[in-house]
């Protein structure tokens, strides 16, 4: 590791995204186009982790290549330099230039920021992109992260989810009551007043935590992810739909200051990778799923079921109360609120006559 990437504070901002002297020099005589970038990036998954931690290595392979080795980016892991709920903070002081994770991982310190992964009940892969890009939803989360110094950009999303694997029957409301779950972000609040005990764990500490007993029930992502991890292995009963992640988004943050050092050329290409990434990852995701589904539906032992309507209902109207809470509560969340739910009605009229029409129809 060169000791500039573990400088924290103000210091780094002057070391940020300039190429090292010891490198050969980058801002004499070749100008913007000749200088050379290194970054670090940090995640919030474990190292090289099917889709959510190849999205980040990715990414920087074809930024690498595409800016003719201008822009090289050194890919950890969550625990390699940070922890992986310390992304935000990590990028934000500027200790390193750039992280990848979900903007839902910052409860608590950014609280709006969870409308640009996942809210419950929310919209879906595309519909969310529809906002970001075409509906407004970028500025507002560019003007949300600015305070802490940080560019965000969409990079992947793991489509809708599944609910999660459980150790126990949930076949009505009560059986939520006492419930010892991992579900982060708004999921877990809604759980919380449901009766349960929502607990946040990064992916890493999953699976001992529901082999051990530490936890009833866990949801991660879906059965391309959940199968890496084993959790068919630790539980039996696998509900859907993942009501509580229908399409989360996944960010990657730029240190404000590296940012703007970039000349126009190598950003273009920084945001050109992440859409790329993104529609990588959707293919991925979709291929992945349906051929893990495929080998879990041939074990036995496993019990892929939905929850039942009761359930649902009750978490739907939870959500609701929660939603309006945390708007009531910050002015930045109110403002993004609207503009997300005012977005979803109109998408989802939409996609009620186009894909779940059609989704309906497929199936009947
Ligand atoms: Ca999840």
């Amino acid at each position: 590791m060169k000791r500039r990437q573990f400088v924290g504070g103000l210091a780094a901002a002057a070391t940020l995204g300039a190429c090292a002297k010891e490198d050969g020099g980058c801002d004499g005589d070749a100008g913007p186009a000749g200088r050379t970038f290194e970054w670090s990036c940090v995640t919030s998954w474990p190292p090289k982790f099917p889709g959510l931690g190849m999205a980040p290595e990715n990414l920087a392979d074809r930024v690498e290549a595409a800016s003719g080795g201008r822009l090289k980016i050194k890919v950890y892991g969550a625990g390699e330099l940070v922890p992986a709920f310390e992304v935000f903070d990590a990028v934000s002081r500027g200790t390193v230039e750039m992280g990848h994770g979900a903007s839902y991982y910052h409860k608590g310190k950014v609280d709006a920021a969870q409308f640009f992964t996942a809210i419950p009940f929310g919209m879906t892969n595309l519909e969310l992109n529809g906002w970001l890009y075409y509906g407004g939803g970028m500025a507002l989360w560019r003007e949300l992260y600015d305070p802490f110094n940080l560019v965000p950009l969409p990079t992947g999303n793991t489509g809708v989810q599944m609910g999660g694997w459980f150790n126990k029957e949930i076949n009505s409301v009560n059986d939520l009551k006492g419930l010892k779950m991992r579900i982060p972000g708004l999921g877990g609040e809604v759980l919380r007043r449901a009766g349960g005990t929502p607990v946040t764990l990064p992916g890493s500490e999953i699976f001992t935590a529901l082999q051990t007993g530490a936890i009833d029930a866990t949801e991660w992502v879906g059965p391309y992810n959940d199968a890496s991890f084993g959790l068919h292995k630790a539980a039996r009963y696998y509900y859907y739909p993942g009501w509580q992640e229908p399409g989360p988004g996944l960010e990657t943050i730029i240190n404000k200051g590296a940012w703007d050092e970039l000349p126009a050329d190598l950003k273009e290409i920084v945001s050109t990778a992440c859409q790329a990434i993104s529609t990588d990852m959707a293919a991925e995701y979709t291929h992945g799923n349906a051929t893990s589904l495929q080998q879990l539906k041939q074990d036995p032992k496993i019990d892929i079921r939905p929850f039942p309507p009761e359930v649902l209902g009750l978490l739907r109207s939870i959500t609701r109360d929660v939603v309006d809470e945390l708007m009531a509560n910050d002015p930045a969340a109110a403002k993004i609120g609207k503009a997300y739910f005012d977005y979803l009605e109109i998408v989802a009229a939409n996609s009620r006559i186009a894909e779940q029409a059609y989704l309906e129809t497929r199936q009947g």
